[in-house]
């Protein structure tokens, strides 16, 4: 591979790109510049893309348009035929990829390092003149991988390994495949600790040696610590998980980046590694859990183990499309609560259509969204916006929290675990700490479900479904949300 990166042009280039991509997650942040972020980073990535395609013979041409032509038909397949209630496991598995092509490429200039620009030329002196002491001129130079690259391949295909590993018991966990319980091995945080230790003193031994043994130990070594990881780790930390080997996978793309000599790939590698860090953090505060308890793992295994909290035989209330709809037109304010529920029967739509038809008839309508809501980051968000909803209707948690108690209806559409209250009371629930919201402050609950039988992701029995101010509607969520615009209208 020829380089001609000490151009200036291809600096300017790749600097452009970089603050497309800062431009691009700036405009992310909010759904209003959500567009023009998609557009910045599409600008970023082409040319970032194209500037490495002019300056690098990496292959042909058209080697590059086959490998395109097969990688973006799959993609593209897969993107239409995806349900967006699949997507996280989607997601999950294409963090798997970028890990995979991390420790290829790693092991590709391991193999390879002429091409990839990375030898250095190391002076042989004579033995025997060393001995006695004479030093003297070298006789000779060997060709050896510099160390520094060394470091940046071995700690690249370690993070690679793990991201892939990882990321495939994530998809099996999220796609149902696997169990979602958390697999608690004994003594599993010597061996974690203990294998990393091991992955870290390999790395550095790679800079002394190097043999094909250590970089072949660290690659397994690594794949192995991925699955230790993960499998521990239960069905209700999955969000962080997701972020977290979204995060895995951006590092693993800037040591790719450093062992390619592609700044445009470092730059972007940090800003995917950093902004999942952040967004672990984020999710970690909205579940209420430390970042650390989570990576150990072992979260959510109690549920799992009861086979999910006893659901008990209490009294409870059936209502009907005909009582949701008679006080939701009554009603001065009503906070629609969507969860994982409203993304399977995909009721956005109508759900939208009710709340204009609210509107109109004078109901202040406002849109309560969990950080964990659904199964993805923002997947409320994004059906949302999907179905038009207007983004000053759609609030965070810690916007509308204190609403609730003003709040005539609070309509609970999918959602379970986010308004479970036991996260506030019961020690011993598997989500408790989570912040939820406070719909018992409503003076009327509209719960809509399939069935009584039916438990959130984390398994537990859900306090609202039985109190005094609930009313259960029991039926596929659009479905339900029809009929009540029917009855609404008449
Ligand atoms: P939950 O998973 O707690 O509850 C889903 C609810 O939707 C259930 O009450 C279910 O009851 C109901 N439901 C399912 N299908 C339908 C349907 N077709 N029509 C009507 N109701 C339906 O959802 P939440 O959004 O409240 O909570 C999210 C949970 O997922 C949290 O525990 C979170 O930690 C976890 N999680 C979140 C991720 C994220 O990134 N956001 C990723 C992975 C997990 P029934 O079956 O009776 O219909």
């Amino acid at each position: 591979m020829e380089h001609v990166t000490s151009s200036p042009w291809v600096g300017l280039a790749y600097l452009v790109a970089g603050v497309l991509f800062i431009m691009a997650l700036r405009g992310l942040s909010s759904p209003g510049t959500s567009r023009a972020g998609n557009r910045y980073g599409m600008i970023g990535m082409t040319i970032a893309v194209a500037t490495t395609l002019v300056t690098h013979s990496i292959a042909s041409l058209p080697e590059i348009a086959v490998a395109i032509a097969i990688g973006g038909g799959i993609g593209f397949v897969i993107a239409r035929r995806i349900q967006m209630t699949a997507m996280p496991q989607l997601v999950a598995a294409f963090h798997s990829l970028v890990g995979l092509a991390a420790v290829l490429v790693g092991l590709a200039a391991y193999a390879n390092p002429g091409a990839f620009g990375i030898l250095h030329q190391v002076p042989v002196e004579n033995l025997l003149e060393a001995v006695i002491g004479n030093g003297g001129a070298p006789v000779g130079f060997v060709n050896e991988i510099e160390p520094q690259s060394r470091i940046e391949m071995g700690l690249g295909i370690a993070i690679g390994a793990i991201t892939f590993s990882g990321s495939i018991i994530a998809f099996l966990k999220l796609a149902g495949k696997m169990s979602g319980a958390a697999i608690l091995l004994p003594g599993r945080h010597v061996l974690n600790l203990g294998t990393l230790i091991a992955i870290l003193g390999l790395v550095a031994w790679f800079t002394q040696d190097e043999s094909a043994w250590v970089i072949a130990t660290i690659t397994v070594l690594s794949f192995a610590i991925g699955f230790l990881l993960i499998i521990p780790i239960g069905g209700a930390d999955m969000p962080v998980v997701v972020s977290m080997l979204n995060s895995y996978s951006g590092w693993a793309a800037a040591a790719m980046g450093f062992t390619l000599h592609n700044t445009a790939m470092i730059v972007t590698g940090a800003l995917v590694g950093s902004s999942g860090a952040i967004l672990s953090y984020i999710m970690c505060k909205a579940m209420n859990r430390s970042f650390l308890s989570v990576i150990a793992g072992g979260f959510g295994a109690e549920a799992t183990a009861s086979g999910g909290a006893a659901k008990e035989q209490r009294p409870w209330k059936r209502g009907s499309a005909e009582d949701a709809a008679f006080l939701m037109k009554e009603a001065e304010n009503v906070i629609i609560i969507p969860g994982y529920g409203m993304a399977v029967s995909q009721a956005q739509h109508v759900l939208r259509e009710m709340a204009d038809v609210l509107k109109a008839n004078g109901v202040n309508v406002k849109y309560a969204i969990h950080p964990v809501a659904g199964r993805m980051p923002g997947h409320m968000n994004v059906l949302l916006a999907e179905a038009n909803v207007p983004y000053d209707e759609v609030f965070e948690l810690e916007d509308i929290q204190g609403d609730f108690a003003q709040a005539d209806v609070a309509f609970v559409i999918g959602a379970n675990d986010v308004v479970n209250p036991a996260a506030k009371t019961d020690k011993s629930s598997p989500i408790y700490g989570m912040p939820v919201f406070d719909v018992d402050k409503a003076k009327t609950i509209f719960f809509v479900k399939r069935s009584m039988g039916g438990v959130g992701y984390s398994g537990v029995d859900n306090d609202v479904f039985y109190m005094d101010q609930t009313m259960m509607l029991l039926a596929d969520a659009k479905k339900m949300v029809e009929e009540i615009v029917k009855a609404l209208q008449h």
